[in-house]
C-alpha cells in the first residue's frame, strides 16, 4: 500500500490517496478546534488516542453487524479506510441532555431522557451545521428514504453497543456524533471517527467529564482526560 498525495486537510485529520482507488489513509492530528473552528489549540497525544479508540470501536461494531470504513491501522496515527462519499450529515445520538440540546430546550445538563434522541445536522461549516430533519434530507437529496432509514437503524444499534461497551470501563455515554458514507459499490458504512472529540464521556461515579468539553469550556485537564479514556480502553482489552 503506497501513501500518495493529500486529498484533504480537515480540522482534526488529513486524508491521503493510495495506489488503490477504493482506499484512503486518514492521518489524525493533535489540532483541536471548537465553535466551528473559531477556537483553536493543540491537545498533545490526541491524534494517536483518537486513532486507537476509533479503530477499536469500529472493529467491535463491525463484529456486531454494523458495517464500517475500517480496513487496517498502519501506524499510531494512520489508518487505511474504505474511500467513501460522505453523506453530508452529522448524525447525533443523545442519551442524556447536554450541550446544544440543553441550551435549545432549557433542560439542565445531566437530565436523563426516556429514550435515545437522534438529531441530524447539515455538514456545512459556513452555516454552522444547521439542524435539519428527514424531510430536508430527502428533499435536498443528501440521502434517499432507504438510506436515511438505514442510517437511523445503524445509529441506534451503535448507541446500544457503545453504551454496553463503555459501561464496562465505568463511563456513561452522554451523546455522540456519527458520519456515514457510501462506498464505490453503493454500500452504506459508518465512517469518520468515534473519539473524545466526537462523544461526551462522563465518569459513571463522579460524572467528571472525560472528553473535548474540557477544551471547549476551558476547564483544564484536557490531556489528562484523553489519556484516562485511552488507559481505560486499553485495560479493557
Ligand atoms: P472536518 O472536515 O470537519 O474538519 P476532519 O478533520 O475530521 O473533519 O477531516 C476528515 C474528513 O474526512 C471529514 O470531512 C470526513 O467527513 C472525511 N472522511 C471520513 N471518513 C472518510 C472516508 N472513509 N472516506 C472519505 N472521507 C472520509
Ligand atoms: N459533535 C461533534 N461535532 C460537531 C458537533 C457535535 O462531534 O460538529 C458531537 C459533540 O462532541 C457531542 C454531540 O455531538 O458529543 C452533541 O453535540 P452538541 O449538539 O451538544 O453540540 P456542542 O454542545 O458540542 O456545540
Amino acid at each position: 500500500m503506497k501513501k500518495l498525495e493529500q486529498l484533504y486537510e480537515g480540522k482534526a485529520k488529513k486524508v491521503f490517496a493510495t495506489d488503490d482507488p477504493n482506499l484512503v489513509i486518514v492521518d489524525y492530528k493533535d489540532d483541536a478546534t471548537a465553535l466551528n473552528g473559531k477556537k483553536r489549540g493543540t491537545i498533545e497525544g490526541k491524534g494517536a488516542i483518537n486513532n486507537m479508540m476509533t479503530n477499536r470501536l469500529m472493529q467491535m461494531l463491525e463484529k456486531n453487524g454494523v458495517p464500517t470504513h475500517f480496513v487496517e491501522e498502519i501506524s499510531q496515527r494512520e489508518t487505511v479506510v474504505k474511500k467513501v462519499t460522505i453523506v453530508p450529515l452529522e448524525v447525533i445520538v443523545r442519551n442524556v441532555a447536554a450541550g446544544s440540546l440543553s441550551k435549545r430546550l432549557g433542560i439542565p445538563e445531566g437530565t436523563p431522557m426516556r429514550k435515545p434522541v437522534i438529531e441530524y445536522c447539515y455538514k456545512c461549516d459556513e452555516l454552522d451545521d444547521p439542524m435539519v430533519n428527514e424531510y430536508h434530507i430527502t428533499a435536498m437529496g443528501w440521502a434517499d428514504e432507504a438510506q436515511i432509514a438505514q442510517i437511523a437503524e445503524y445509529a441506534l444499534k451503535v448507541n446500544s453497543l457503545l453504551l454496553r461497551y463503555f459501561k464496562t470501563i465505568n463511563v456513561d455515554l452522554i451523546d455522540f456524533k456519527l458520519e456515514f458514507g457510501v462506498t464505490g459499490d453503493g454500500t452504506l458504512v459508518l465512517a469518520d471517527e468515534i473519539s473524545p472529540d466526537t462523544c461526551r464521556f462522563w465518569d459513571a461515579d463522579t460524572h467528571e467529564k472525560l472528553d473535548k468539553d474540557r477544551f471547549r469550556r476551558d476547564m483544564g485537564g484536557v490531556e489528562d482526560a484523553y489519556n484516562e479514556m485511552a488507559r481505560r480502553l486499553q485495560i479493557e482489552e
